[in-house]
């Protein structure tokens, strides 16, 4: 049954930002989670962003604050009312700008603060007073302990990305944040899978929730072609290339699995003269939100990316998505390919299983997903010559590299540097910073001859002593690229 807007009873000026957006009916989530919001129960939704779920939780939160909202100019008449936790900067803001457009007939204010960027211009918004605090954890602790946010007045909190924020290790600094939150609120918590530790959270923090579900959460759209090959290591880059220009792929999304090589690939498919962008955790928040941009704008056709930068943006209408390495979790396997085939259209999702480990990790996907999973020889159009003992290329996941985990954005208090600044006390064990991948190919002497001029970014990168070269070996490559290894994450 689909449901309409005017179904609601929006008031007026929330009516007028939706119909303005252009949407008519509510998506599922949003049929079935907004009556309830409305209603003031606690709720418990398995949705993933793309589901019109952000539109679902927040209509019905700033409805119910309408009752406060003022135009006075003193913030104390503008106390935070509702806190909305996502666990990346991306999420955050993204989140934030679609509040604000269902918020702006109305006089409530919202504001976002993410860590990564300086906390002045934050806290002047905060101290002007907001009414929607949208937060990624780690940088809400700051503005806490340094008085710029005060939370006795919250009546909502949304806990969004639940399980993504237990997976980056956010649970002390979300238990510490309810514990500044008055124990009489409505609470709810969004999350892409109902996991053991999911409900420990909600049996700890949500009353009588009530449960939403919409469409089976390990469920891949069957809009989405999925392919399956078996391709080396070595030989990744090249069925990449050659599939998107088989396929006549405009642009795609391409997921590797740790921050050193989301860095690495996005060069070297540079290099091969494809526009690429790199979207990893250690990039600032500057030159994340300009590739995301870029991306958006169509200026770039391949963002290479890890799981934690990626999940959940919403970027529309891409037409693929590349596993370059096969996820750890096979529930990551099922947002990669979320990203396509949205809405109906078609898209193509193309993975890539090498050796090692990746059986077993496609076995979880066929598992988790309940499809067969036929793995398929990539033929090449221009086979080279084969049995060269190393074409200068190199296996991309070395021993040592990191996974996902360690692609933190708005890393866990306790892991943060940008501050400079230990944890506060309490809230859990500590986490220590994680040591950076090391990656044994950098020990060895390299193995061209040749150098190019590294670009400023990797300038501080230490050069590599080079040694003769075998016949067989192409030495075009740009050593300094390889120094760009991952900060601790
Ligand atoms: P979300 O899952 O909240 O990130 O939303 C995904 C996208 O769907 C956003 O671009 C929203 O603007 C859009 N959207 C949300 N609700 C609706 C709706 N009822 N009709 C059409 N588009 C929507």
């Amino acid at each position: 049954m689909t449901m309409s807007f005017s179904n609601l009873s929006l008031a007026e000026p929330l009516a007028r930002a939706v119909a303005e957006m252009g949407y008519e009916t509510m998506t599922p989530i949003q049929a079935q989670a907004i009556p309830v919001v409305l209603s003031g129960q606690d709720v418990m939704g398995a949705a993933q962003t793309g589901t019109g779920k952000t539109a679902a939780f927040s209509l019905p939160l700033l409805q119910r604050m309408l009752k406060h909202e003022n135009a006075s100019t003193s913030p104390a008449r503008h106390p935070v009312r509702a806190l909305v936790l996502l666990p990346t900067r991306e999420l955050a803001d993204q989140v934030a700008q679609q509040i604000k457009l269902y918020a702006k007939y109305t006089n409530l204010r919202s504001t976002v603060v993410f860590g990564g960027i300086d906390m002045k211009p934050q806290t002047l918004e905060l101290k002007k007073g907001v009414e929607v605090l949208v937060a990624t954890p780690g940088r809400l602790l700051d503005h806490i302990e340094a008085k710029n946010a005060v939370l006795n007045q919250v009546e909502y909190v949304v806990l969004d990305e639940a399980d993504r924020m237990l997976d980056i290790g956010f649970l002390p600094d979300l238990q510490r944040i309810l514990s500044y939150l008055p124990k009489q609120r409505t609470t709810l918590l969004f999350s892409a899978t109902f996991s053991p530790e999911i409900k420990r959270l909600a049996g700890s923090y949500l009353q009588n929730p009530v449960t939403i579900e919409v469409a089976r959460p390990n469920e891949t759209a069957s809009t989405v072609e999925q392919h399956f090959y078996s391709v080396s290591d070595d030989d990744k880059r090249r069925a990449l290339k050659q599939i998107v220009r088989q396929r006549g792929i405009t642009q795609a999304f391409v997921f590797v699995n740790s921050k050193l090589g989301c860095a690495r690939l996005a060069r070297s498919l540079e290099r091969d003269g494809l526009r690429t962008s790199a979207l990893h955790g250690d990039k600032s928040q500057d030159e994340r939100l300009k590739s995301l941009a870029a991306f958006k704008a169509g200026e770039v056709d391949l963002l290479v990316c890890t799981d934690v930068a990626a999940r959940g943006l919403d970027i529309k209408d891409v037409p693929a998505v590349f596993n370059f390495d096969i996820p750890f979790n096979a529930e990551d396997y099922v947002h990669r390919i979320g990203r396509t085939g949205r809405a109906g259209a078609s898209g193509l999702a193309v993975s890539f299983a090498s050796g090692g480990n990746d059986a077993r990790l496609v076995a979880d996907i066929e598992k988790l997903i309940k499809k067969k999973i036929e793995l398929e020889p990539v033929e090449f159009e221009e086979d080279r010559p084969r049995g060269r003992i190393n074409d200068g290329r190199r296996h991309w996941r070395e021993e040592g590299e990191a996974g996902d985990a360690r692609d933190v954005l708005d890393q866990p208090r306790e892991r943060r540097d940008s501050d400079g600044r230990r944890s506060m006390s309490g809230g859990g064990r500590p986490h220590r910073a994680p040591a950076a991948p090391r990656d044994p190919f950098f020990d060895k002497p390299y193995e061209s001859g040749e150098r190019e001029a590294a670009p400023a970014w990797e300038a501080s990168a230490k050069a590599a002593p080079t040694r003769g070269i075998s016949s067989n070996i192409k030495s075009k490559r740009k050593v300094a690229a390889l120094f760009k290894a991952a900060e601790p994450g």
